[in-house]
């Protein structure tokens, strides 16, 4: 039983309705203080909590935890332990806040802060990033805009949760702006490439993982072991220059389109904290291999909704989602991506892929939400976009819906700057 889920629980700290971060939550990240002290901690409320500042004052005792476990500016070691550690945190940590325990002072004045005091930081050292393409929605949208409606999926899609590996160096945090990325393109009826700002700069509405340390080179994680592999999720933008990525990526796939930067959240919310929200997902019909065969309700109810803000309105929504409607789940991928014997480290980080639901609406890309630019999506100042704009900030947020309160995962924002001029 993960005693941090009771859903009666209530905090000592005071938890507004609406708050991502309720006592039920309680996700892992990295800030840094007012005195500049950088440290592992988690949230409750608008209260940042410094778990290092907890496990100094023995709040931790009897837990299997190595010493300053917490005093790091990465999760990366507590993610070399293993679940039954990062659940037994997580459980002392609700009894800590429990509105039926108290907290000294003195204590109260090391371990908290205001949310607004603290800098949040990169949560994770990501060693190996991944990026699957497992929304069915996405897969066919694409399929029909750029092949054949009759043959959108292409053979392997129902067979194989496909993937690609990514660039873990250019994973960065909310907040951090990105300037628009600079490369080839072949215009439409052209012979010969230009080179140039990328014209259809785009995001990709995606979730990720982040793992704990896997087995020894040649070994694989089984459907059923991969869940204890399997730390926490966040909130993933997959940024994607369109024109860029449509010259370069045959027959190697995704090179400069892709490798400018990606964008996360800040807090990784545990897959513990997640289990109340699993679902069924869709029925997959061609039966899969016996591998990727996999028992229970593996996918997740999670709210997604994306926004465009800039200098001229106020945060306008462009499409809700859900990571519910993935067709293939977390456990499948992780048992694919090791079935050949490759390793996992503490730290790895593998992206959902586009999660696109089944309505317009519900779309995850600019790419789609225009249908390739020939839909154009009105602005609240009567501009239209059809990819995103100078200047224009993008923001996704995520959140799980329980009856009373909600499991939230915060948001990603990130502002698109002007290209760099480029020396040559
Ligand atoms: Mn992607």
């Amino acid at each position: 039983m993960i005693k941090a889920n009771d859903s009666n629980r209530k905090s000592w700290i005071e938890v507004s309705k609406d708050s991502d971060f309720p006592i039920q939550n309680i996700p892992f990240g990295v800030f840094k203080k007012s005195d500049n002290n950088i440290c592992v901690g988690t949230r409750i409320g608008d209260r940042a909590i410094d778990l290092n500042a907890l496990q100094k004052l023995n709040y931790f005792a009897g837990i299997a935890l190595g010493p300053e476990i917490f005093n790091k500016e990465t999760l990366n070691d507590l993610l070399k332990l293993n679940k039954p550690v990062w659940r037994a945190v997580r459980d002392r940590i609700a009894e800590i806040f429990d509105a039926n325990n108290e907290m000294d002072e003195t204590h109260k004045g090391l371990v908290l802060s205001m949310i607004e005091e603290v800098e949040m930081m990169m949560p994770v050292s990501v060693g190996d990033y991944t990026d699957f393409y497992s929304s069915r929605q996405h897969a066919y949208n694409v399929g029909c805009m750029f092949r054949d409606p009759n043959n959108a999926l292409l053979p392997n899609w129902l067979h194989i949760p496909v993937g690609y590996h990514g660039r873990a160096s250019s994973i960065v945090l909310s907040g951090t702006n990105i300037h628009r990325p600079k490369g080839q393109q072949l215009p439409v009826d052209a012979e010969m490439p230009v080179f140039g700002p990328c014209k259809l700069m785009d995001f990709e509405l995606e979730m990720a993982f982040v793992t704990g340390q896997g087995k020894e080179l040649g070994n694989h994680i089984s459907t059923a072991e991969a869940d204890d592999y399997i730390f926490g999720m966040c909130i993933f933008n997959d940024w994607s220059a369109r024109d860029i990525q449509k010259w370069e990526y045959v027959p190697l796939g995704p090179f400069l389109g892709k490798n400018f930067a990606s964008s996360i959240s800040p807090w990784i919310v545990t897959l513990d904290a997640l289990e109340p929200f699993r679902v069924e997902g869709e029925k997959q019909e061609p039966a899969v291999l016996p591998y990727l065969e996999f028992k229970g309700n593996k996918n997740i109810d999670i709210k997604l909704e994306v926004q465009i803000a800039s200098d001229h309105f106020e945060p306008h929504t462009i499409s809700r989602s859900n990571y519910k409607y993935m067709y293939w789940n977390m456990t499948q991928q992780l048992a694919h991506h090791t079935v050949n014997g490759c390793n996992i480290n503490a730290g790895d980080l593998m992206a959902s892929g586009t999660i696109s639901g089944n309505t317009p609406d519900a779309y995850g890309s600019m790419l789609e939400l225009s249908w390739k630019g020939t839909k154009p999506i009105t602005m609240p100042d009567g501009s239209e976009r059809k990819f995103l704009q100078d200047n224009d900030s993008l923001i996704m947020k995520a959140h799980c819906q329980a009856d009373h309160y909600r499991i939230g995962f915060g948001k990603v924002r990130t502002k698109i700057l002007p290209a760099k001029k480029l020396n040559i």
